[in-house]
């Protein structure tokens, strides 16, 4: 049995159905085929596939796909293979947090499997938004370059909408590709199940879930697959405590954010317009530039002009609010404005615990380590805005927005039993049959976006359980 459709969920699906074993899928959200997808990012939609859990002190909103096949359907797409060195971090206690088995060697040809079965590929330049080729400009005007990034894209359209899902049927999210095959191999996916708590029975595990039609009721597996997202699947471990004495201490800690920092530059006159509003929701590159001297890649994105108010985009010094403040905002957004993603290797020093059975996130990104991050991050923003005549804008009041869709780390894989609730193949130590595939197992931060890793990982894991169970 496995709860949750995203990634770490439809992955085992398929692979085990294919393996003859029966496969049932607990998926809280609805099905939602192209018709029912809408072209829009009014939050009254977007509650409708996403779910979204706040950090403690409201600073930041956790977001997630909450619909048959979770993330991939609201994802930007960007997939790219985490560096070598990811896969070799040692955090600011001195812990190397990938078990020492899981090399990027090893992961090739898990990656190599997601990415035929998703026909990820590089973006060819004529595919990248002018978004993203003025940032390959601000690059080589340092004498750095851009990478075109992967996507598991046909025939897109460039409408823009990736993250409200793709009504044309151009993404190749896991609807088209895990979640068919998986049916057609016998798997079933039940939406609308909201998973409640695991515990143990005889021959396995009973999960307790909500039906919308049977109301509260239980199902019982021999192996049970948590892939319920960062969030979700220690939500559940944690609620599940009572029932399995066994768990670590350590499940719902070292959540990571894969130190997501937003950057935002205004540009000089004179630069064509970026149209920022143009293309896909992902702006096709990703720098390596600065990865070996700080740990962190860099890739731009497309967006709304609610990006001026959701995230309070303004000059430095000035406000984030008032008549000024709309007149400028109007004046950069079409054609100045460009705004960015860092992502770097950070300590996960954050967790996740329930509130009324509510999870909450804390994560208070005011530690030296996180601190001395945050500031080589701005000092990396800093080199590319001068280099460029550009301004380096700050995108929360007097700070940069933590980007708030990369939660990983909450019941990781490791070596360390004591560090580690899951052993390297995701099992939940001291249960035996229980797994976490999803981004919750990843141990630490990816480099890169993380989706293509997580996934990779759930092809690993699987393989290991289709071996021993
Ligand atoms: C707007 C947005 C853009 C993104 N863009 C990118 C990108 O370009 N590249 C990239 O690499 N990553 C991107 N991500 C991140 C990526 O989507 C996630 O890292 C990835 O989906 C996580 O995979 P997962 O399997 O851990 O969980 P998910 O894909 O989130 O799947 C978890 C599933 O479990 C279900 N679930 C949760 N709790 C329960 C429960 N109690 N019972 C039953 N079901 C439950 C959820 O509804 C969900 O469907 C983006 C995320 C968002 C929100
Ligand atoms: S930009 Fe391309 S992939 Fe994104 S929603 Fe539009 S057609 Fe689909």
């Amino acid at each position: 049995m496995i709860i949750g459709s995203g990634f770490g969920g439809s992955i085992p699906a398929l692979r085990l159905a294919q393996n003859g074993k029966k496969v049932l899928v607990l998926e809280q959200g609805q099905a939602h085929a192209e018709k029912d997808l809408k072209q829009s990012y009014d939050p009254k939609y977007l509650v409708t596939i996403n779910q979204v859990v706040p950090s403690d002190d409201y600073a930041v909103l956790y977001q997630s796909g909450m619909t048959l096949g979770g993330g991939s359907v609201v994802f930007a797409g960007l997939m790219n293979r985490a560096p070598s060195e990811v896969f070799q971090f040692v955090d600011s206690s001195g812990y190397k947090v990938w078990p020492d088995t899981v090399t990027r060697q090893a992961m090739d040809p898990y990656y190599a499997m997601v990415e035929q079965m998703m026909s990820v590929r590089q973006a060819t330049w004529d595919e990248v938004p002018k978004t993203g080729g003025t940032f390959a400009r601000m690059m080589d005007t340092m004498g750095l370059t851009c990478d075109r990034a992967n996507y598991p894209y046909v025939n897109c359209r460039q409408c823009g909408y990736c993250e409200a899902g793709c009504i044309y049927g151009a993404k190749q999210d896991l609807m088209h590709n895990y979640i068919p095959q998986a049916q057609a191999a016998g798997a079933e996916f039940r939406t609308g199940c909201i998973a409640m708590a695991i515990m143990p029975a005889t021959g396995g595990y009973s999960v307790q879930y909500m039906d919308p039609y049977r109301g509260g009721t239980s199902v019982q597996g021999t192996v049970v697959i948590l892939a319920a997202g960062a969030i979700g699947s220690a939500a559940i471990l944690l609620k599940s405590r009572q029932y399995l004495p066994q768990l670590s201490p350590q499940v719902g800690q070292n959540f990571n954010n894969n130190g997501d920092l937003i950057l935002a530059f205004e540009l000089p006159d004179g630069w064509p317009s970026v149209e920022y509003y143009k293309g896909r929701a992902n702006a096709g590159v990703m720098t390596y530039a600065f990865w070996d001297e700080y740990r962190i890649t860099i890739h731009t994105g497309t967006g709304p002009p609610g990006i001026f108010s959701g995230m309070n985009v303004h000059r430095p010094g000035e406000l984030p609010w008032g008549l000024g403040f709309k007149q400028w905002a109007k004046e950069i957004y079409r054609s100045k404005f460009i705004g960015g993603v860092v992502i770097g290797l950070v300590t996960g020093e954050g967790y996740v615990y329930l509130s009324n059975d509510s999870p909450l996130v804390h994560f208070s990104p005011v530690t030296r380590s996180y601190t001395d991050y945050t500031n080589r991050v701005v000092s990396v923003g800093n080199a590319i805005a001068q280099a460029n005549n550009a301004i380096l804008l700050q995108t929360r009041t007097n700070g940069y927005e933590y980007a708030s869709a990369h939660q990983l780390s909450t019941v990781r894989i490791g070596d360390d039993p004591l560090r580690s609730p899951a052993d390297p193949y995701g099992q939940v130590r001291g249960y035996q049959g229980l797994f976490v595939s999803d981004s919750g197992s990843i141990p630490g931060g990816t480099g890169v976006n993380p989706a293509l890793t997580i996934a990779a990982n759930a092809e690993r894991i699987t393989d290991y359980i289709v071996n021993t169970w």
